[in-house]
């Protein structure tokens, strides 16, 4: 039977459903945090040194436009012009996990005796950042030429690096310098030169962080997940579904063989019954016979006795028939109870019994007629009446090189010569006595 689901369908299916995934994922609206944009709520401010003395220096020229200048007319311990995009909602030490996104674009204007600007993130690390330690937080920067700030900006943000100023200032163990945007709670953009009497001016028209909702990696590797469970499943389903089946087949196999042998007994039987006579029990003729041929092609010999009641017809006609059917298993139960264990008691057909010996001893033979002629003799057949039972038996033994069958008709004829020499007695056949045809 077909499974309704089969392994090539459903490895086209898989395949269909990975590039349909791959596709999707391309497809996906890109995810976007649009940091310039004042009506989404972000929170802006400019950087400046925050010094009284100097206060004034930075300001803006449009605030809505995010469009600033900054001049310094003297010299201050830190300067600063630029401004900053804040990440954090209420607590200043939980921004923003950047993993999601790649890129940062920015399409600026700039204004000013320089040749680089500064894009920087500050990275939040609870491990060394304090919250009113503005420098504590662990600064990335990327430098951009100005004149590259006419086309909008792909900055990836793997360009970002931790700058040696930070490291050296610090000390801090080596891994606290690594570049990690997993906490960002501010990016930035300034200038990075020395300020003292001279003038800037910077618009910022967009500051847009980009990602993808579903990474590449993420669909790749989901896909991947899916192919080793649904193929997992299906090896299960599969070995299931074999156990299944070969559990079955063992019970057919096993149901067979109880079968064959409830049929190979009904078989013996009916062997036995075959070669069994329905009245007397003991073998039939044809039972004899497969008998005589085994012992015939045995190195051991075989010598045969027949036994033949006598006058039997009288105990039909002066009794009945039923009366000489009970005599006839009478004599066969005597014969067969007489006879040594490796002795085969049959009936050859009316009145008539074998018995087959093994071995080629005449007289052990003739002696075993005898001890069966005395019982017979002896038997009481019927409680009430006396029937006299007796009966006539011949012997021969089956010479080297003759066949049993030979050796039967000897002791056929021997039995013949039992009963013209007055009945109830044994004739045995000498080996050398000739086998006459008539018989
Ligand atoms: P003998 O001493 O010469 O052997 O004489 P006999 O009467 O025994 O021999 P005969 O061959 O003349 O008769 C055999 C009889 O056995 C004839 C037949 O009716 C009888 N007979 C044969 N088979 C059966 C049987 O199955 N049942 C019964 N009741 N009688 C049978
Ligand atoms: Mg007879
Ligand atoms: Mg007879």
């Amino acid at each position: 039977m077909q499974p309704a689901l089969s392994s090539p369908r459903l490895l086209v299916v898989g395949i269909l459903l990975s590039l349909a995934l791959i596709v999707a994922q391309r497809l996906l609206p890109e995810r976007r945090l649009d940091l310039s944009d004042a009506h989404a709520g972000n929170f802006h401010y400019l950087l400046d040194n925050n010094e009284p003395e100097t206060a004034g220096s930075v300001g803006w020229v449009d605030e809505s436009k995010l469009h600033l200048q900054c001049h310094y007319t003297r010299p201050a311990n830190w300067q600063a012009c630029g401004m900053g995009f804040s990440l954090v909602k209420e607590d200043a030490t939980r921004g923003i996990d950047l993993s999601p996104f790649s890129s940062i674009e920015l399409k600026m204007r700039f204004k000013g005796p320089t040749r680089l600007i500064r894009v920087g993130i500050r990275n939040f690390d609870p491990r060394f950042s304090k919250a009113d330690d503005t420098n504590s937080p662990r600064p990335h920067y990327v430098n951009l030429r100005v004149q590259d700030l006419g086309e909008p900006l792909r900055i990836d943000l793997n360009e970002f690096t931790v700058p040696e100023w930070w490291i050296m200032q610090k000390n801090h163990p080596r891994e606290y310098n690594r570049a990690r945007l997993d906490n960002a709670i501010q990016i930035s953009i300034d200038i990075p030169d020395e300020l003292t009497n001279k003038t800037y001016e910077m618009e910022i028209d967009h500051l847009v962080l980009h990602g993808e909702w579903v990474s590449r990696e993420q669909t790749y590797l989901g896909i991947l997940v899916a192919w080793l469970l649904g193929a997992s499943l299906l090896s299960m389903h599969r070995s299931v579904q074999l156990r299944q089946r070969s559990r079955i087949q063992q019970r057919e196999i096993d149901a067979l063989m109880t079968r064959t042998r409830e049929l190979r007994v009904a078989q013996d039987e009916l062997r036995r019954l075959a070669a069994v006579d329905e009245l007397t029990g003991v073998l039939n003729r044809r039972g004899i016979e497969q008998v005589m041929a085994e012992l015939e092609n045995d190195d051991e010999g075989i010598t045969i006795v027949i036994a033949d009641i006598d006058h039997f017809k009288q105990v039909n006609d002066r009794h009945g028939h039923g009366k000489g059917d009970e005599v006839l298993s009478r004599f066969a139960a005597l014969l067969a109870t007489n006879v040594r264990a490796s002795d085969v008691v049959g009936r050859w057909g009316g009145e008539e019994f074998v018995i087959l010996c093994r071995g080629h001893k005449l007289d052990e033979a003739s002696a075993l007629a005898e001890k069966l002629r005395d019982r017979v003799a002896r038997f009481d057949f019927d409680a009430r009446l006396s029937l006299n039972i007796t009966a006539s038996f011949g012997v021969a033994v089956a010479l080297p090189g003759h066949t049993a069958e030979e050796a039967f008709k000897r002791a056929d004829k021997a039995l013949y010569r039992a009963k013209s020499g007055g009945r109830n007695r044994v004739e045995s056949a000498s080996g050398s006595e000739p086998v006459s045809t008539f018989l």
